[in-house]
């Protein structure tokens, strides 16, 4: 059984409807993928009804915008309530902040000689809720200002590039607890992966798991070497962690991050799906 637990859609900044999605994740030989796109679940209905029409497991998942001592982390959730109340209202904040943030941009965008509309950045955006910075990336491409996402991101968009401003996202602590409440599991994305690594020291992930009840970290992803999986495996070990792999596969518009390129043992994601029962 193959199972990818981290990929995105059009819902967010990935580049496929969650139906294409669910079709590739077929035609790449996966037999489970949750779909977690950046703080909405709004392209799980439609990518569930397409599994069950291809014969791929569709798992509810989204990946949460938290911060931690400053910096940006990812929190994958899978199976969580989306009506929770205390839930529902954080990923409305955190989207709202994601709007809040595209003025600013932009002009600081257009002072750097690269300007973009907020109308052609919402072309890029196109039915998603979650406006994101590889949107803003897109519209650079489609007005000629640079060749593609990774370029726009190195010269203009990365974090503390000269185009950043950082957005509301909420305390990673709370953000463990809430989709707890909502029945969910929580997996820590990529933990040494970009801006991530500097905070999420062993220390912090125990903190994470004795008091918050973290599930899992996210060990075979694409921003780890070989070395960094090794030492995560291990201490996912110690800390009686679920280790997951999978691809963050964002369509077109992240390379190397092909459907299956890292995947979640069997027994792993048994595991991660029994929690779920629990009240
Ligand atoms: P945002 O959600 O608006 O904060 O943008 C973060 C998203 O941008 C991530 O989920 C990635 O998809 C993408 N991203 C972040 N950093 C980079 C980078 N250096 N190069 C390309 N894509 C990036
Ligand atoms: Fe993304
Ligand atoms: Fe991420
Ligand atoms: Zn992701």
């Amino acid at each position: 059984m193959r199972i990818d637990l981290h990929t995105h859609s059009a819902v967010s900044d990935g580049t496929d409807a969650p139906a294409d999605l669910v079709r590739a994740a077929e035609r790449a030989g996966l037999d489970v993928i949750a779909l977690t796109d950046h703080d909405t679940m709004d392209g799980i209905a439609e990518a569930v009804a397409t599994g069950e029409e291809v014969g791929v497991h569709v798992v509810a998942g989204m990946e949460v915008s938290t911060r931690f001592r400053g910096r940006s982390v990812h929190l994958l959730a899978y199976g969580a309530d989306i009506t929770h109340p205390g839930l529902a209202a954080e990923l409305t904040h955190i989207r709202a902040g994601r709007d809040d943030r595209l003025g600013p941009v932009l002009a600081k965008l257009a002072e750097l000689g690269v300007p973009v509309t907020r109308e052609q950045v919402m072309t890029q955006v196109g039915g998603s809720p979650s406006i994101g910075r590889p949107h803003i990336a897109d519209a650079l491409v489609a007005a000629g200002h640079v060749a593609d996402r990774t370029e726009a991101f190195d010269r203009y968009l990365a974090d503390g590039g000269p185009a950043h401003v950082p957005r509301y996202a909420v305390e990673l602590t709370r953000g463990i607890d809430l989709v707890r409440e909502a029945g969910g599991v929580t997996v820590l994305a990529h933990p040494w992966g970009r801006s991530t690594g500097e905070v999420m020291t062993p220390d912090v992930i125990r903190m994470l798991a004795y008091e918050h009840h973290l599930d899992g970290i996210e060990v075979d992803h694409q921003d780890h070497d070989a070395a960094a999986r090794e030492q995560l495996r291990t201490l996912a070990g110690d800390l009686g962690l679920l280790p997951t792999g999978s691809s963050d596969h964002h369509g077109l518009g992240k390379v190397d991050h092909e459907l299956g390129c890292n995947t979640t043992d069997p027994d792993v994601y048994a595991e991660l799906m029994g929690r779920l029962k629990r009240s």
